[in-house]
């Protein structure tokens, strides 16, 4: 049993809870616009669940509810947005209006994301550079959860990696993925739910392979893919900490008061306009990967999950597990 609510319920309950907690009015618009996009999506861990812990990074001070981003352009193709310790939504919205014009002047453009508190899903940071034709990838470091490979204690963040490219008359072809075999917030399900993960998600605290969402919270996550994985989370702590000036998973814990909590940390994203490379077969181009891959039965393009959602929670609405509307009630005050 739940509550079934509409995207519109859902922006005003998410705004209401930022509100309720210290965010002031430009802050709360953006984490409620991030978290109802992520519900019209059905991207269940980044959407309503993510809301107690925005709220409650603001309130215990890790982040700043007030923030102001400030985007500078510190080489012709280098961005430095300044995220002043605020929720990352209204800080990536920053990059965005200071990348698109820089994009198509210099072709590409770099910009760091620093001092930021980011718990969302990482496509809201490449989607809306490939619906204006501009080819992007982000990557964020995040706590420090996963083991690197070989070793048995959490070094890594989960570290999402997400690309985005333009098509011609669809919606834009956009992967988003954790560095790690299960997104944290997905075991956090799995554990809220009662359910097992799958193996290869984790290993306890001694070491040991398990399936139990427990253990493995309470132990260390897999990268996926083994060694490959690992190295991939590798290169996001070193683009997305060591490049842009920020923390690495393991240096972003801070203790308010409570106990070691996600503190502020730093993302990249990376943008290219596609057609200052002279072409503008580009397009044509992806179209005919595109054709190929899906003329294989039991494929489809990454996003096309979520594109596909949109229709279903336009029309009718989303379910939100009783449990969650009643603590998210409870913040809302
Ligand atoms: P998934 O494994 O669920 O999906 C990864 C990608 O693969 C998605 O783009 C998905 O597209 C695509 N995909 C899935 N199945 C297929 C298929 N059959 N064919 C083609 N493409 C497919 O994601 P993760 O569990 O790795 O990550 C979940 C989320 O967690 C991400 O949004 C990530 O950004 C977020 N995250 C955020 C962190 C943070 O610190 N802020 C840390 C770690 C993760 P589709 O959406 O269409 O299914």
């Amino acid at each position: 049993m739940g509550k079934k609510l509409t995207l519109d319920e859902v922006f005003d309950l998410a705004k209401a809870c930022m509100l309720a907690n210290g965010c002031d009015e430009a802050n709360s618009d953006a984490v409620a616009r991030t978290v109802t996009n992520a519900e019209r999506d059905m991207c269940l861990s980044h959407g309503l669940f993510r809301v107690p812990g925005y709220a409650g990074g603001v309130k215990s001070g890790v982040a700043r509810g007030t923030a102001r981003p400030v985007a500078k352009r510190i080489a012709p193709g280098l961005i430095a947005v300044d995220g002043d310790g605020g929720p990352a939504p209204l800080a990536i919205q920053t990059a965005h209006e200071a990348i698109i014009p820089a994009v198509r002047e210099q072709g590409i453009v770099a910009a760091s994301i620093n001092d930021i508190f980011h718990l969302s899903a990482l496509w809201p940071e490449v989607e809306p550079l490939a619906e204006q034709g501009i080819v992007a990838m982000a990557c964020c470091v995040a706590g420090s959860y996963v083991a690197p490979a070989g070793g048995t204690k959490p070094l890594f963040g989960t570290n999402p990696f997400a690309f985005g490219w333009p098509r011609k008359d669809a919606p834009p072809a956009v992967f988003d993925q954790a560095s790690a075999a299960m997104a944290r917030g997905e075991i956090q399900i799995a554990q809220r739910d009662g359910h097992s993960v799958p193996e290869g998600t984790g290993i306890d605290k001694d070491g040991k392979p398990t399936t139990d969402p427990t253990a493995i919270l309470e132990g260390a996550q897999l990268a996926f893919g083994g060694y490959k994985g690992a190295s991939l989370a590798m290169m996001v702590e070193l683009l997305a900490g060591a490049l842009v000036g920020g923390k690495f998973s393991y240096e972003t814990s801070v203790d308010v008061g409570n106990g070691p909590t996600l503190g502020r940390h730093s993302e990249v994203i990376i943008a290219i306009d596609p057609a200052r490379f002279g072409g503008d077969g580009f397009l044509d181009r992806g179209e005919e990967l595109f054709d190929k891959i899906l003329s294989q039965e039991g494929t489809r393009l990454p996003g096309e999950r979520r594109f596909n959602n949109r229709e279903i929670t336009s029309r009718e609405g989303v379910d939100v597990p009783q449990s969650l509307f009643d603590s998210l009630l409870e913040l809302r005050g």
